[in-house]
């Protein structure tokens, strides 16, 4: 199996197009051991040749073109995306799909709640009814069943529903429904070698923690530092909890929970712009390090 870091950035990107802080301050002036990054987004692959995306960021077609892979064949039209499995509602990890309106239908594994919120409250499938259209193929949660996308057959997907919060705009926010946010474990029939993805996580339950301590690689939320990092940037009501992040430190971190585990690969992503261990020379950076923890970035590609 293929895994490709297409974004790993979280919503706003690095830089983001208002922010002035010390890490997007130190991206535009191009400064070292700062990296840009696009919006959250992995590809998986069995073979190389078809690709299912897990989440569709506004950066997408910027995505597209750094990966050859994704890109047209031979063809006068054609892609690389095989399908697209939205980790929630969240309109920076679906408004994507707006951008691939120009062909065949979009072929789209999610919850029936996230269904439910891209139809109803942020009308996405609704909208793309009058380009492409949307093949939509019902993901179920912790029922231990796994799923598959024709075009990859090799790989066993799994959804897993993980603890974070419903998108701003539903009228399910702070009171998440099961199904609203999803950790995708995905496994290679012929190898047995796993991954599990979860760029929005909450909390780490003894359930959520076995299925980490499963796999060979886990990619997971590292979207905050600390818990009250927003707290300088003027919007001081987002605190990481409850926006539906686990923050990297503070006691049951994120750190804390990934330096327990034994078995996998550890990488984290994505980070906000805000999240000091971007900057490569720092402490943070360090300790996380020192932790046998990896920072994603935008092309970092894993085989399994
Ligand atoms: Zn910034």
């Amino acid at each position: 199996m293929q895994v490709r870091i297409l974004g790993s950035g979280a919503a706003g990107a690095v830089p983001q197009w208002n922010c002035n802080c010390a890490v997007c301050r130190a991206v535009r002036r191009g400064e070292r051991g700062v990296r840009g990054r696009t919006q959250s987004s992995v590809a998986v692959s069995d073979e190389g040749a078809r690709w299912i995306l897990f989440n569709a960021s506004p950066d997408i077609r910027l995505q597209i073109e750094s990966f050859a892979p994704l890109q047209p064949g031979d063809g006068i039209r054609g892609s690389g995306i095989a399908a697209i499995v939205p980790i929630d509602a969240q309109v920076h990890n679906t408004i994507g799909m707006l951008m691939l309106r120009e062909g065949e239908p979009l072929s789209v594994y999610c919850t029936e709640i996230v269904r439910e919120e891209l139809t109803l409250r942020f009308p996405v499938f609704k909208i793309l009814e009058h380009y492409c259209g949307v093949r939509w193929h019902v993901v179920e949660t912790d029922r231990g069943v796994d799923f598959a996308v024709p075009e990859c057959p090799h790989l066993r997907l799994r959804a897993i529903s993980v603890r974070s919060n419903a998108p701003p705009y539903s009228p399910y926010r702070g009171n998440p429904q099961p199904g609203h946010t999803i950790g995708l474990r995905v496994e290679d029939a012929r190898t047995g070698r796993a991954l599990f993805y979860s760029p929005a996580c909450g909390g780490v339950t003894e359930e959520l923690r076995a299925v980490l301590e499963s796999v060979d690689c886990v990619m997971i939320d590292g979207t905050f530092w600390e818990n009250d990092e927003m707290a300088g940037t003027g919007v001081p009501d987002k605190e990481a909890r409850a926006i539906g992040h686990l923050p990297l430190v503070g006691a049951g971190g994120m750190l804390e929970v990934l330096a327990g585990l034994k078995k996998p690969r550890k990488i984290l992503t994505p980070m906000n712009n805000t999240n000091p261990i971007l900057d490569e020379n720092s402490t943070q950076r360090r300790r996380v390090e020192s932790l046998g923890i990896e920072v994603g970035h935008d092309g970092l590609e894993v085989r399994l």
